[in-house]
C-alpha cells in the first residue's frame, strides 16, 4: 500500500465514473442512422446484443465511437462523482482508476488521451490510471466496478468489490452503490472499521 493512504480505491470507469452507455448510443444510433430512443438501456452486459450488435458489429461501432466521435472526451460523468473521489482522497484512500478502455486496436492513442483529458476535465483526482483487462491483477483494497465479469473474477479472488448499480448486475449480492455517495458510505464504513482495529497504545510503564 502507498505508505500514506490508508486504503487503495480501484475504480472502474465506464459505467461507474463515466456514462459509457449513453455516449455509446449516441454513437450507434448516428453510425446506423437510428433514434438513440430505440436503443433501449441494456440489461445484459455483452456486446449490446439487445441492440442488434453481434461482437464484431460491436467492436466496429465502439472503435468508430472512440475515434469518430471522441466519445471518451465527450461523455458526461456520472453524478457526485468528483466531489465523492475528492472527499474520499482528502480522507486518505490512494484512488487506483482501472480500466479495460484499450480492449480495441489501433486507436489506444486516442483512448488514452481522451481517458486523462477526460479525468481532467471533470476534475476526478487520481494517483494511478491503468490500463488492463485482468482487473484483479491490480492490487487495491477494495474496487467499486458495475461489470458482472469484473465483480465475480475480483470477488472468486477474495478481492471486496462494490456493484455500482446498472441495470444489467441487478443479479448480483451486494455490497451495492446506486449512487456515488453510497460508494463513499461504503468506504467510509471499511475505513472505520480498519481503524478500530489499529493496535491500542502500549501502557505505560508502571
Ligand atoms: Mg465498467
Amino acid at each position: 500500500m502507498p505508505p500514506t493512504a490508508s486504503l487503495v480505491l480501484g475504480v472502474d470507469l465506464d459505467g461507474v465514473c463515466a456514462d459509457y452507455e449513453a455516449a455509446f448510443r449516441a454513437s450507434v444510433a448516428r453510425q446506423l442512422d437510428l433514434d438513440p430512443a430505440k436503443l433501449a438501456p441494456q440489461t445484459v452486459h455483452d456486446s449490446y446484443s439487445q441492440w442488434g450488435l453481434s461482437a464484431e458489429a460491436f467492436e466496429r461501432a465502439h472503435r468508430l465511437a472512440v475515434v469518430e466521435d471522441r466519445m471518451f472526451r465527450h461523455m458526461a460523468p456520472l453524478p457526485g462523482v468528483s466531489e465523492a473521489l475528492w472527499r474520499l482522497s482528502d480522507r486518505g484512500v490512494w484512488i487506483r482508476i482501472i480500466t479495460h478502455r484499450l480492449c480495441v486496436n489501433w486507436a489506444h492513442e486516442t483512448t488514452a488521451a481522451d481517458t486523462a483529458g477526460w479525468l481532467d476535465a471533470h476534475n476526478l483526482p487520481y494517483r494511478d490510471l491503468c490500463f488492463i483487462g485482468d482487473k484483479p491483477d491490480v492490487g487495491a483494497d477494495l474496487y467499486v466496478d458495475d461489470a458482472p465479469g469484473n465483480v465475480l473474477a475480483l470477488r472468486a479472488t477474495g478481492r471486496p468489490a462494490i456493484v455500482f448499480d446498472q441495470p444489467y448486475n441487478r443479479h448480483l449480492p451486494g455490497p451495492r452503490a446506486y449512487t456515488w455517495d453510497d460508494v463513499v458510505a461504503v468506504v467510509e464504513a471499511e475505513l472505520a472499521a480498519r481503524e478500530r482495529q489499529l493496535p491500542l497504545p502500549l501502557p505505560e510503564e508502571p
